[in-house]
Formats: C-alpha cells, structure tokens, sequence
C-alpha cells in the first residue's frame, strides 16, 4: 500500500492538513520583525478562547512536556507541598517533574482507566491542609479518559482556595470545551502537535493573573523555562529566544482554520469521531480500557483480547495503510489506542474501522462485514444529530 501516505491515527502528532503542511514550508523571516510579532499576537490573542481566558497566555518552543516543567519550575518552590493525581502515565510524568525540581510530592494513584474522583480529592486535601499546587491532567492520553475537571477543581476550590491549580490538557485543549477562568483552574498547557494541527514544537500555557503574581515568589531555578521572559518579550510582539519559527507558521494556520470551522463545530465533530470509534471498536469485539463515563474524545483505548499479539496485529494493520498506537508502559502489549483529534473526519475514523474489519476477516475472525462500519457510523450520526435516534446519546455530555 506505499501508493498512499500512511493514515497516522495516533493520538499526537497528528496529520495535518495540507494549508498547515505548506505553511510549515515557507521561507524563515526575522523573528524580531513585524511580520513575526503580528502572527505571535494572532497566535496568543486566538488560543484565549480555547482556553477560556482572558488572562495572559505564553508560547514556549519546546515539546508538552516543557510546558509541564514550565509550570512546575515557575509556580513552585522546592519544599513545596504538591498533590499529584495521576490517572496514568502522563499524570505520573506531571508529578514526577515536581519532584525532580525538589517539590515535596503526594501522589493520588487512580486506577488506570478510571477518572479521578472529586470525593479522593477533597478528603485528601482536607486530611493535609496547606498544599501550594495540585496537579491534574484533564485527557489522560495513556488510558484514553478525560477527567472531569468543573467537578474536581470545584473540590479543590472548595476546600483550598489559595491552592494552584496546574492542569494538564496536552491533548485535549482545542478538541473538547475548556473553560480555565469559570472553572477556576490556574493554569493550563497545551501542545501544538495534539489538537492544533501543527507539527510538534510548540508548548503555549494560559496561567491565570494570581498565578502569575505567584511566579515572582517562586524559587525552583529557570531560565529559558522562565514564563515572565515569554510574557515580557510578547508584549513587544518577540519571544526571549529563537521560536521554531516552521511550527509558528503551521499553528498560525491551523487557528485560522480552527476559527474558520468554529469552535462549536470542532467540539462536535470531536465528539462524533470518538462515539465512532468507540462504537466501531466495540462491535468488532474490543472491550474499552476506558470507564465510558470518562471516555476520551481525543483517543480511544481499548483491551487486546488474550492471545493477541500487538505487534502481529500491528503488522497487520499498517500493511493498509493505518498507524495506532500501542499502550504506553504497563499498557504495552495489553491495549492500544485509536488517535481522534485535529484534523480528523467521521470518514476518516469509519476507514480506520473499515481496515480493522479487514484485518479482522483476513485473520478469519467471525465479523460481518460491515457491521462495525455501520456501528460506527450510526453512533456518530447519533452524536451529530442526524437522522433516526437524533439526540439519544453524546450531545449532552457535559464538559
Ligand atoms: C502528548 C502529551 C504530553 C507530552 O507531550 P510531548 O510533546 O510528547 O512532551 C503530555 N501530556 C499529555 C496528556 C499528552 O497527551
């Protein structure tokens, strides 16, 4: 099948549109000129209602993961008491960077494929008053679950007002409705290469005004980490260093054709891409790994059956063309995941179905053909609104 680009379905990096691809291809310009500061402004002004800021969001070139030790090394102090609730393998990394830095971490081991629990929370912050910052992911790409965040940091409000709240949403900001000010979240990173549609390169992070304040109190040592040096270089339209300036170009392009679909539309469309993946996976016989309360609407994880070989079926499968990913960690070899965030279409998602009923037929399981096509098809119809059972399902999970 080398006739055709391989189909990556991974949950980051994602394909990218053609407009982003070419926009990646231009010429360098002087990243102390106007024609870079106007594209800065578009870019920092245009993610606030990804967000949903109006507070001061910083562009860093780096990979997520530099945005996480950014909002590690800025807002904390070593010695600081940190609560780290991890859902999975990026939750473990979030509270492992505090650590590293000298926070004085506590962690909350969820159950992978389960979200965090408001209740575990709150108890544990009332059974030890006093932690500067809890860490949270909001879409655990490791076990396909988003977290619900209006609840959990409502918990934390409750009982710590003064405590940070830093969040994680790498893989989910841009794809599903995030709203930082109302929620009361304190900051949040995000990466180009998951929802943006831009290659990976780019790590921007919204803190909120108390938390910025916060950063001038805080001693974990920084430098080019430092946010106050983005944020006082953006006001004059630069960043402190060289941006990776190919990305800047590709997440200019990808906003613009983000605000051009509109961010309700990307929301649903989102959301119907992974009710098809979810459906699709499930009728072909796969088991979620996910509590489907919880479940992702960027990347679905399901369970391989005992007895099936990753990697053979792995094998199988990119001989048509189509790239998951395999599990992560203690995962590996026991799930794998199905990416649906950035540039992704309903289609799309029913042609990775359709592959994977391929694969099942040729490896003589019992499948009907078709059947897991139709499956998907119908549950994202249904998400979408469209046609018979309009409305029954998807449309009104709450963020
Ligand atoms: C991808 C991802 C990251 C890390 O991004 P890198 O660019 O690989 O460092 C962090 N958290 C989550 C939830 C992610 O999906």
């Amino acid at each position: 099948m080398d006739r055709f680009e391989p189909n990556l379905r991974i949950p980051g990096p994602t394909a990218l549109p053609p407009s982003v691809r070419e926009a990646g291809a231009r010429q360098m310009i002087n990243h102390r000129g106007p024609e870079f500061a106007a594209m800065l402004e578009r870019i920092l002004t245009g993610m606030k209602p990804f967000f949903g800021t109006t507070s001061d969001v910083a562009m860093l070139s780096c990979a997520g993961s530099g945005g996480l030790e950014a909002a590690v090394v800025n807002t904390l102090s070593p010695g600081d008491r940190v609560l780290g609730v991890s859902i999975g393998s990026f939750g473990d990394r979030f509270a492992k960077i505090a650590g590293v830095y000298g926070a004085d971490v506590t962690k909350i081991d969820v159950e992978w494929g389960q979200a965090a629990d408001p209740t575990v929370v709150r108890e544990a912050l009332l059974a030890n008053p006093g932690y500067k910052a809890v860490l949270l992911t909001h879409n655990e790409t490791s076990t396909g679950v988003k977290n619900p965040i209006p609840v959990l940091a409502e918990a934390v409000r409750d009982v710590e007002p003064d405590t940070l709240l830093l969040v994680d949403s790498v893989s989910g900001l841009g794809a599903v409705p995030f709203e930082m000010d109302a929620w009361g979240v304190d900051l949040v990173v995000t990466g180009s290469q998951k929802a943006w549609m831009a290659a990976p390169g780019l790590a921007m992070i919204a803190a909120s005004p108390r938390t910025w304040e916060a950063m001038a109190s805080a001693t974990m040592p920084r430098f080019y980490l430092d946010l106050r040096a983005h944020r006082d270089a953006a006001v004059n339209g630069q960043t402190p260093f060289t941006p990776a300036i190919a990305v800047v170009y590709q997440v200019d392009e990808g906003l613009r054709l983000m605000n051009a679909e509109g961010a309700a539309s990307i929301f649903a469309r989102h959301e119907a891409c992974a009710a098809a993946s979810r459906a699709g996976l499930q009728a072909l016989g796969f088991e979620l790994f996910a509590d489907e309360r919880f479940a992702s609407r960027t990347v679905t994880a399901v369970k391989l059956p005992e007895g099936h070989d990753w990697k053979t079926f792995n094998g199988a499968i990119k001989r048509h063309g189509v790239v998951l990913a395999g599990g992560q960690g203690k995962l590996s070899g026991k799930i794998f995941r199905l990416g649906h965030l950035g540039s992704v279409t309903v289609e799309e998602v029913i042609g990775v179905i359709a592959v994977l009923e391929t694969v099942a037929l040729e490896q003589g399981r019992r499948v009907t053909p078709g059947a897991a096509v139709g499956a998907a098809f119908a549950a994202a119809a249904d998400a979408l609104g469209l046609g018979q059972g309009a409305g029954t399902s998807g449309a009104g999970v709450p963020a």
